[in-house]
């Protein structure tokens, strides 16, 4: 059998344990709704009104995942680190055009996550109508759970809570989504071929907030999955 050769080891497939499996969920790509809850988008200063806005979407690079339970580096750059506490849908089925009454097919689970963002940056960013990036796709910052198997179910309602060393910052429910999980992958696979090991982080609800070194983060997604994350020291 034939084999390619490369000048250097190609990049290693990212991974998540899925729970009570052996096998891990291999990452395809990392999409991050923007503005998903009211609250949230309101103490952005965008508020949304969805008889006339649409979702918009993000991407960060799958080098960027880390497993909860990791302590990070504070990272470079910013002087504002800030959490986002999200529900993660993890895609188990190629899907294109799909309908909100077919989505259900398309999942393949949830994790709990975090859409670590350098607030700073990603305001200057959006002032100047410039891209994201410096912002958002940050080395260690998509923090995600073990995948939990949940073929073909729609979550409608769920408590999603965050805490910074033990005090509660983030405390909603996922019914208050904005655009839904039907919505957002029937709106997503309009522009996309959604694929397995696509995970989709649905937006955060109100309550965001930096961090600094020593803090600890622990959040959760009710009836999905528990998440921790330690700031360290700046490298
Ligand atoms: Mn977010």
């Amino acid at each position: 059998m034939s084999q390619t050769n490369y000048v250097f080891p190609p990049p290693a497939v990212q991974s998540l344990p899925i729970r009570g499996k052996s096998e891990r969920y291999a990452i395809n790509r990392l999409f991050f709704v923007g503005r998903n809850y009211y609250a949230h988008a309101i103490e952005m200063d965008r508020p949304v009104d969805k008889t006339v806005d649409k979702p918009f979407y993000f991407l960060k690079a799958p080098q960027t995942l880390v497993e909860s339970g990791a302590t990070i580096p504070y990272p470079p750059g910013t002087q504002n680190y800030h959490y986002e506490m999200e529900l993660v849908l993890a895609v188990g089925k190629a899907g294109f055009r799909v309908s909100a009454e077919q989505a259900h097919e398309l999942v393949y689970g949830y994790a709990a996550g975090l859409d670590m963002t350098r607030r700073d940056l990603q305001l200057v960013a959006r002032e100047k109508g410039r891209p994201w990036d410096l912002g958002k796709d940050i080395e260690n910052g998509s923090v995600c759970t073990e995948i939990v198997h949940m073929p073909g179910q729609i979550i409608e309602q769920a408590a999603i809570a965050l805490e910074v060393n033990g005090e509660t910052k983030q405390s909603s429910n996922v019914e208050k989504l904005i655009w839904n999980i039907r919505e957002l992958i029937a709106d997503l696979t309009q522009f996309y071929h959604l694929q397995p090991g696509d995970l989709i982080y649905t937006g955060t609800p109100e309550g965001v907030g930096a961090v600094v070194a020593g803090d600890r983060i622990t959040g959760r997604v009710e009836g999905v999955a528990e998440l921790s994350l330690n700031i360290g020291a700046a490298e």
